[in-house]
């Protein structure tokens, strides 16, 4: 709420509730998708390992999969699984035409090269949107797919009817998952969902940024993506700012976000939580892409 030039208590952006509101949506196009073409979009995905959390991201996804009629295989490998067998099994679900869209879920085991292997998805089935072909595509303003976090993070600002366009953004993490792709999409031209989610002036951080809060009390539109448990603290905020918190850390008092979230709810305008913020978004997006990659096989 806004109260003269100072705000006293920031909006929720509640990223389950876009979520589920696009699922919704999503879950109508799918019905369509397979009353006409007689297929389902079909997602194959890939957990090395036994990792917890990558266990959760994935059954999410899976569970994702289910409420929007989509259909899902789960391949688990054992975190022994040489790079040369998981190639092959790339190369097989790359070849059946039953899939659609494949997810390696990462991090891979250390011995296992992730790019070699994400290289390998065939750039058509690359609903992660990870192949450097389609980075390239996304680059040039012309995405094949849309990265699934980045897209979260542009839906729940254009959904909450806060615009981009004219703006400046500070994304702080310069990831090859979050980071880069996001400023690709708020800096670029055109959007494929409204001229609200593009358009804006961005500014890039990293660990390497002298005088990061500086930088940050400049934006309008701060995202934080970094992987630190509240790193961003109140004092690197301008009041009235909209804040993205991407961050998701596991710690002692359960998941935290990369944002201070108590006192900067106190002055910024608007603020996602974490947890049911951007992750449900993250989810959600990689099943827009699979039925995506279904009508492309049919294109
Ligand atoms: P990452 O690959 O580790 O990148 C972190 C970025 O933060 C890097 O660019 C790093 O800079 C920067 N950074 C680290 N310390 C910094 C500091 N002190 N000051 C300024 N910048 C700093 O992480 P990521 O994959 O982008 O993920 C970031 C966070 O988002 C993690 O918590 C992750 O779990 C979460 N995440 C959430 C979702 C979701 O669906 N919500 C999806 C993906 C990731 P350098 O490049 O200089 O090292």
């Amino acid at each position: 709420m806004e109260k003269g030039t100072s705000f006293v208590g920031a909006q929720l952006l509640d990223g389950k509730a876009i979520a589920r509101q696009i699922q919704g949506e999503l879950s109508q196009q799918v019905i369509d998708f397979i009353e006409n073409n007689a297929v389902t979009p079909t997602l194959a995905a890939v957990l090395v390992g036994d990792d917890p959390a990558s266990d959760v991201y994935v059954r999410n996804k899976r569970q994702a999969c289910e409420r929007v009629g989509l259909e899902s295989h789960l391949h688990r490998l054992p975190a022994a699984t040489t790079e040369d067998d998981l190639l092959s099994l790339i190369a097989r679900l790359n070849r059946d035409e039953e899939v659609h869209g494949i997810l390696v879920q990462l991090p891979l085991p250390p011995h296992i090269r992730s790019q070699r292997v994400l290289d390998a998805i065939h750039p058509f089935k690359d609903v992660d949107a990870f192949h450097p072909e389609n980075v390239g595509r996304i680059s040039q303003g012309r995405p094949r797919f849309l990265p699934c976090t980045p897209h979260g993070v542009q839906q729940v600002l254009v959904r909450s009817g806060l615009s981009v366009a004219g703006k400046h953004a500070v994304i702080v993490g310069r990831s090859d998952i979050v980071g880069k792709p996001l400023a690709m999409l708020l800096g670029a031209k055109d959007c494929p969902i409204g001229p609200d989610g593009c358009n804006a002036t961005v500014t890039v951080c990293h660990s390497q940024t002298p005088d990061l809060a500086h930088i940050t009390r400049q934006a309008d539109v701060l995202v934080a993506a970094i992987g630190r448990p509240k790193f961003v603290t109140a004092d690197m905020v301008r009041p009235g700012a909209v804040v993205i918190d991407v961050g998701i850390n596991r710690t002692d008092e359960g998941l935290v976000g990369d944002v201070d979230f108590v006192p900067v709810a106190e002055i910024a305008s608007h603020i996602t939580p974490v947890p049911g913020g951007i992750g449900p978004l993250t989810v959600t997006m990689l099943m827009l892409n699979t039925l995506r990659a279904a009508e492309l096989l049919l294109e």
